[in-house]
């Protein structure tokens, strides 16, 4: 060790863990400040959930597949890696809900975040007209008296009633983050919702008044690399100095030395004296890891889903309906077990080579895992079962890429706030040079991971050097 110079540990090298130890090189550099970075990952790869699988010119995405950069995080990193010309947005197409065995439209302006108009409701098939009457009711319906954080479901079968919240919300939400509206927690999924009944009472007066709705940023698209999410890794590893990572080591423990430095605790090398650390690691590894300081103990365990996504290539003329469609998503009240399912190459081009269709399901969902478990030809037929009911395909696929996500999809439930409040004062007080961020945290989506990873860089440098 040189005199004088810092380390800075970053444990776990997903997508926040990477973003970290890279803004934290770069602005020492800058700064000219005496730091040294390590990274250290536990599997033989670094990129955590974000992974591309690229075969005979198909771009396959086993976890993540885009991203909605609703704070430009990701564009301003990849100006950084010097990628920026490798982003893509996607395409337009129709969105569909499952109900029963039928696909239902959503009006482009009823998805969540566009304008929520009366007119789309009234021309939506997706509801009854009672339905559209009580979902009308927002208009008039006072605001709540209650302070408190409140399920998802709750909240929107307040203001909306219950069929649009069976047949909308829940079809949306499972899809998206595999959670349980009646778990899941309003103030910290859609905080913009919470903030809108709080101010202006009706969310749809509320839409329209705010300007959210017709404000540019907020309407966006999606988007990913031209080649794969995992471009972003590729690069952001290729730019973190040599040697500054450490792959296929695991982070055990931790601990205080009495000059105020933390010693970290490896399975397999000797331990490392660091002067601060950032750990990017989910919250429940996170605690283990504190176990034998006997910190965060009372807290309890996070909730993860287990979900797995399946991608299937079929020859086009075989899928026989919908052939506008960009996704579809299930609601409850369908008999199909897959939760969504995109068409890939509608989204994205160049993802599937020409004359071939990529299907992108999702199965799982809390409280609904078992699907999981099976093996990847049951899980392979069962798709293939819910396919043909829902868009007819009878023909084999060319080739199905299953991959299961144990106890990965964070869920924010009610109360969560208040629990990471609480777990960062027992940091802080206890820890004061360790940092927990990533998608356990403050967000679980790419640009707020890169958002959190970017803000812990500069957080410790500034505390560091202050
Ligand atoms: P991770 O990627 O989980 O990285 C944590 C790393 O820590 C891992 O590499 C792990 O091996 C390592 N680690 C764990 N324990 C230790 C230890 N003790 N010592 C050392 N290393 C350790 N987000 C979007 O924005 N858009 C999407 O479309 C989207 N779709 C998703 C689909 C799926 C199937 C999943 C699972 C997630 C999806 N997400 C999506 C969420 C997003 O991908 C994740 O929240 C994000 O990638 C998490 O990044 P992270 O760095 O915080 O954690």
């Amino acid at each position: 060790v040189t005199l004088g110079r810092r380390k800075v540990a970053v444990i776990g090298g997903g997508i926040t863990g990477l973003t970290t130890a890279f803004y934290l090189q770069r602005y020492a550099q800058q700064n000219n400040l005496p730091v040294d970075v390590v990274l250290i990952e536990s599997s033989l790869r670094v990129g955590g959930k974000i992974q591309t699988l690229r075969k005979d010119g198909f771009i396959i995405e086993r976890g993540p597949e885009s991203f909605l950069d609703y704070m430009n995080s990701v564009r301003d990193l990849a100006k950084d890696l010097g990628i920026e010309k490798e982003m893509v947005s996607n395409n337009d197409g129709q969105t569909y809900v499952a109900v029963g065995s039928q696909l239902y439209p959503i009006p482009s302006n009823l998805m969540f975040g566009g304008a929520l108009e009366v007119s789309s409701f009234i021309t939506s098939g997706l509801f009854s007209l009672s339905g559209k009457v009580r979902a009308a009711g927002d208009l008039l319906l006072p605001k709540t008296r209650e302070e408190e954080d409140e399920p998802i479901g709750d909240f929107f079968r307040r203001r909306f009633g219950k069929e649009v919240v069976e047949n909308l919300v829940e079809p949306l939400l499972a899809g998206t983050f595999a959670g349980d509206i009646d778990h899941l927690s309003i103030q910290s999924m859609f905080p913009q919702f919470y903030q809108l009944e709080k101010q202006y009472r009706s969310l749809i007066l509320g839409l329209k008044k705010s300007g959210l709705s017709q404000s540019k940023d907020y309407i966006k698209s999606y988007q990913t690399f031209k080649n794969g999410l995992e471009t972003l890794i590729e690069s952001l590893e290729s730019q973190l100095l040599p040697n500054s990572v450490l792959k296929g080591i695991k982070v055990e423990s931790i601990d205080k030395l009495s000059d105020g430095s933390i010693q970290v605790y490896f399975n397999n090398i000797a331990p490392l004296k660091c002067d601060a650390v950032v750990m990017t690691t989910p919250f429940n590894a996170t605690k283990r890891i504190f176990n034998s300081y006997g910190l965060l103990e009372e807290m309890p365990d996070m909730n993860y889903a287990t979900i797995a996504t399946v991608t299937l290539a079929f020859k086009q003329e075989e899928i026989k309906r919908h052939k506008d469609a960009m996704n579809f998503f299930v609601s409850r009240n369908s008999d199909l077990a897959i939760t969504t399912c995109t068409w890939c190459n509608h989204k994205w081009n160049n993802v599937a080579p020409d004359g071939y269709d990529m299907l992108r399901v999702y199965i799982g969902r809390v409280g609904d895992e078992t699907i999981v478990e099976l093996s990847d030809s049951d899980i392979e037929k069962t798709v293939l079962q819910d396919l043909k009911k829902a868009i007819g395909i009878s023909e084999a696929p060319l080739f199905t890429v299953v991959t299961r996500w144990n106890q990965s999809m964070p869920q924010y439930t009610v109360g969560h706030e208040k629990r990471m409040e609480e777990i960062r004062q027992q940091i802080q007080t206890e820890f004061p040079k360790v940092k927990l961020v990533g998608s356990s945290y403050e967000g679980i989506s790419i640009p707020s991971c890169v958002a959190q990873g970017k803000k812990a860089a500069s957080d410790v440098l500034e505390e560091m050097f202050e």
